[in-house]
């Protein structure tokens, strides 16, 4: 039986994988001692725990354990990577790059960054929303510190070629940060192989719990330092004080064992129903435009412009199918999205954007109802549209004559 709603919204947060839970319980009401506590079972069973946990985020990612701090999130963990080596290179240089389709997490780091001196390039991404190794070849100056640029984007699913930027920076002595939120456990991700030195990623965009994450900090070549940004306790090598989420570590260390040993077995179910449902709506309606790249995207992303609708009208109609749109992506606002825009999408293409976010537990009997719902759907409200009805009665002539 199909279970309304459904859930498609994967790339916003993820289910906690029932497995992940069943881990994570008993951190929380039996061993629920402060991993910093050294003088009872209470604390090593939780420390213990942690390094479990870390052993198994590190494989994922192919890390050293001593290079994961543990944090909130991306969120905290862009924070620190990005502030954390201006603060600490600031004598080397001021120049930082990243492009102009990054989460806001990155741009807004940015800008602070700008009001205290440092000057920020914003490169343009294609119309992919995807940036060349050459173009930030280019870009990097004497001055330059550090180049920022998201894995795989969370709005159009395109995946950048990381590896070879990441050989442009070490090339020209530059550290390299990756957001990696919604490339962790989707995509296979390699830190050494990819010349990344910095990356940040969260639990609840891979099935773990919300609230945690992780920022991977390369520990030697190159070496560098970073300044941490909340003073305390000293915890995770004085990176980032603050008593640790053991449970929500644990579910992010079985998260990552858990994707480390499906991924192969879960990325073409998930890209079989992102294409069925692809198929399904491109081939029975006109009019429908893919934004990012055709290939080089994540599995389970399919981000679509329904000409002639408005994504709001279309949300409220698909009630009992949880999606994003593009004209109201960062969900509390009405701002159109700053990533669809710098790809050079046209206003009404904008407006008619939706995200479709496929992930584990989605299926096939959801998708041929969604395929249903949405046909239906962008018909109903293709007949309400006035612009719709005259393209209709211009193609109309033109057959005619
Ligand atoms: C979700 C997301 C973030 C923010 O992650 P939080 O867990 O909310 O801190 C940053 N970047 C990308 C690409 C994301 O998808």
């Amino acid at each position: 039986m199909l279970k309304l709603p459904i859930y498609l919204d994967n790339h916003s947060t993820t289910q906690v994988d029932p497995r992940v839970l069943d881990e994570m319980l008993p951190y929380f009401t039996e061993y629920y001692g402060n991993a910093s506590s050294k003088s009872h079972e209470f604390g090593w069973k939780a420390d213990a725990a942690v390094e479990i946990a870390r052993e198994k985020v590190a494989a994922l990612i192919n890390c050293d354990l001593s290079e994961l701090v543990f944090t909130s999130g991306t969120t905290e963990s862009v924070n620190l990577a990005i502030k954390g080596v201006a603060e600490s290179n600031a004598s080397k240089g001021r120049h930082i790059i990243t492009t102009n389709v990054e989460h806001k997490v990155v741009i807004e780091t940015c800008k602070e960054l700008e009001r205290k001196g440092f000057s920020i390039t914003y490169l343009n991404a294609d119309k992919f929303g995807m940036v060349e190794p050459s173009v930030v070849s280019e870009a990097i100056t004497d001055d330059t510190i550090l180049v920022s640029v998201i894995f795989a984007s969370n709005e159009v699913g395109s995946v950048n070629n990381v590896t070879d930027i990441g050989r442009v920076c070490r090339e020209k002595n530059v550290l390299f940060h990756v957001d990696g939120a919604q490339a962790v456990g989707k995509i296979p991700v390699d830190v050494a192989r990819m010349n990344i030195d910095l990356m940040s990623f969260s639990a609840h965009k891979m099935y773990g719990p919300k609230g945690v994450g992780a920022l991977f900090v390369r520990k030697k070549r190159p070496w560098f330092k970073l300044n941490p940004q909340m003073g305390g306790g000293g915890q995770e090598c004085g990176l980032r004080s603050g008593t640790l989420n053991v449970p929500g570590i644990v579910g992010f260390g079985r998260a990552s064992e858990l994707l480390r040993l499906e991924m192969a077995e879960k990325t073409p179910k998930i890209k079989a129903l992102k294409d069925k449902l692809s198929e399904g709506i491109v081939s029975n309606l006109d009019d429908v435009y893919l934004n990012g790249h055709p290939e080089k995207r994540l599995p389970g992303n399919l981000n679509l412009s329904f000409k002639y609708i408005d994504s709001a009208g279309f949300m409220a109609a698909m009630k009992d199918v949880a999606l994003s749109s593009g004209s109201a992506c960062s969900s509390d606002t009405t701002e159109p999205s700053h990533v669809l825009k710098a790809i050079g999408l046209p206003d009404n293409l904008i407006r008619s954007s939706i995200r479709f976010g496929i992930g584990n537990f989605n299926t096939e009997e959801e998708i041929d109802y969604i395929i249903k719902k949405v046909v239906q759907t962008v018909n109903s409200l293709r007949e309400e549209s006035p612009a719709y009805a005259v393209s209709k009665k211009k193609s109309a002539e033109k057959e005619i004559n």
